[in-house]
């Protein structure tokens, strides 16, 4: 097993990875809160995590990678509701037709990116119950209080014995100062108590029953929730965006040792923001960009449609934790180097061995990990991916030659890093495949026609059935017959 270094906010150092269990990996990703498109930046974060998920699979840990769905809880700024109730309530839709969108979009949108899928998705508003009891439990552990129907954790009885402000290294003193007070959680007794949960008033539309009355669960709460359901007490990684670390993340550290008497993560992994204009992307401000107009380049801050895979390289171009500043002309430069590195990839399978090698590919090969097994250093890995570049074009003009073995290794090693650890895809080719596909159907359905024509309704009704069992569904019509894939 490689000797993997990470960067541990918690400690504010890069440590060794040591699992909780050997050979296998827990991680825990704060996921959307499904109750509008996802921006760019989010897309950035969950990116990043999606790399390490890849990288711990490639080195052959059995991970178990869990990454929420907040449909309920997170309150907004502003008023005490939630997110998906007042959107609910603006749209004029069921909460849960508000999560479904958006939940539908997210996905829609990490699979155009090449995203893995989590091993569990689990949602707020299945958890519950379990909400329920952990707030029990924190209860008869003398660390929260109820007012009025609504539950708060009391910050400074359990700073008292631990210390409230460990992960974003603040002391009680910063933390007031921090959060705001908002209005309807007067009742708490210092500003810094957080809600576990939230007396719904009448017009708030999500809402469960529970010993304390109607009201929903905080938001902080879901995520100790589902993470210790699914991952253990103490698990290996904890992940989100840095703007996560305060106070969502204190708090889950706080919750989780109330509840279970030790801290919950072995190691915090927080990825840095995307910022465009150098100002964080955000919803609230409209300082965004959606992935899907990087799609079609419809968004004035760009000037042209760019492919997913070109987004996605832009972004491994920057290390997880370091700032990157969207534009226009970086995103063009990015296209470039992507085209060169596709190129490269793809005149490499023609390439002649050579009797001896003239380069080293070993120790290039063993470069590549330590650049990912730096704190997963992407860009140095794709620097050292472009020495690989230059190799290849100079033994494509005989500058420099290869042997077998070697060429073998190039080969490879390139495309597992390039597309299994970086979660690249040649756009080219795979816009070629649909083509190809579109071109095959096409030719199917002119020779049911002639079928047809001939009356030899057997072929033509073969033709129609198995292309329906491939997922090519057939529609005749006025205009002739066309086509949809399933
Ligand atoms: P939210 O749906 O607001 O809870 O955010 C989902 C994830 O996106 C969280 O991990 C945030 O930290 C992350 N995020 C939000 N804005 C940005 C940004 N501009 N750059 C990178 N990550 C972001
Ligand atoms: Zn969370």
């Amino acid at each position: 097993m490689q000797s993997l270094f990470l960067y541990n906010s918690l400690t504010n150092k890069k440590e060794l990875f040591e699992p909780v269990k050997e050979g296998y990996v827990g991680m825990y990703v704060c996921g959307p809160t499904v109750y509008s498109n996802v921006h760019l930046g989010n897309v950035r974060t969950f990116m990043s995590f999606d790399m390490i998920y890849r990288y711990f699979l490639h080195l052959g840990y059995k991970v178990r990678y869990v990454r929420n769905i907040t449909d309920a809880g997170h309150l907004t700024d502003d008023s005490q509701e939630d997110k998906i109730s007042t959107k609910a309530r603006l749209e004029q839709l069921e909460p849960m037709e508000i999560v479904q969108k958006y939940t539908t979009d997210f996905h829609q949108i990490l699979q155009k990116f090449n995203f893995l899928p989590p091993s569990i998705e689990p949602t707020a508003t299945g958890h519950i119950v379990e909400q329920i009891e952990a707030i029990q439990t924190i209860l008869e552990n003398g660390l929260a209080y109820e007012v009025n129907g609504s539950v708060y954790f009391d910050v400074l009885k359990y700073n008292e014995k631990e210390h409230y402000g460990i992960l974003s290294k603040r002391n009680i003193d910063d933390a007031i100062e921090n959060t705001r007070a908002l209005d309807g959680q007067t009742d708490k007794k210092n500003p810094q108590d957080f809600a576990l949960w939230k007396k719904a008033e009448p017009e708030h539309i999500q809402r469960w029953n529970s010993p304390w009355g109607i009201g929903f669960p905080g938001w902080h709460l879901e995520c100790t929730v589902m993470s210790t359901k699914y991952l253990g007490e103490e698990f290996d990684i904890h992940g989100g965006g840095m703007d996560l670390k305060f106070p969502h993340h204190e708090c889950e550290i706080a919750q989780a040792q109330a509840c279970n008497h030790v801290s919950p993560v072995k190691y915090w992994l927080h990825g840095n923001m995307l910022t465009m204009n150098g100002k964080k992307m955000a919803k609230s401000t409209g300082n965004n960009i959606l992935p899907e107009e990087i799609f079609t380049g419809d968004n004035h801050n760009i000037s042209k449609a760019y492919a997913p895979s070109v987004a996605r390289f832009f972004m491994m171009q920057a290390h997880y934790r370091s700032i990157l500043d969207f534009s226009d002309e970086a995103l063009s430069a990015s296209e470039k180097g992507y085209n060169r590195l596709m190129e490269a990839m793809d005149a490499v399978n023609s390439l002649q061995i050579g009797a001896t090698s003239t380069v080293d590919i070993s120790s290039w090969k063993e470069k590549c990990y330590e650049a990912m097994n730096d704190d997963f250093n992407t860009p140095i890995l794709i620097a050292h991916l472009f020495e690989a570049v230059k190799w290849i074009n100079l033994i494509l003009d005989g500058k420099e030659s290869v042997n077998e073995a070697d060429l073998d290794l190039l080969k490879t090693t390139l495309f597992t890093f390039t597309f299994d650890i970086l979660g690249l895809e040649n756009a080219q080719k795979s816009a070629d495949s649909s083509d190809r596909v579109e071109g095959l159907v096409e030719l199917l359905i002119q020779m049911r026609k002639q079928a047809r024509d001939n009356r030899d309704w057997a072929l033509s009704d073969k033709i129609r059935d198995e292309l329906l069992a491939l997922g090519v569904q057939l529609k005749d019509g006025k205009d002739g017959t066309t086509f949809s894939l399933n």
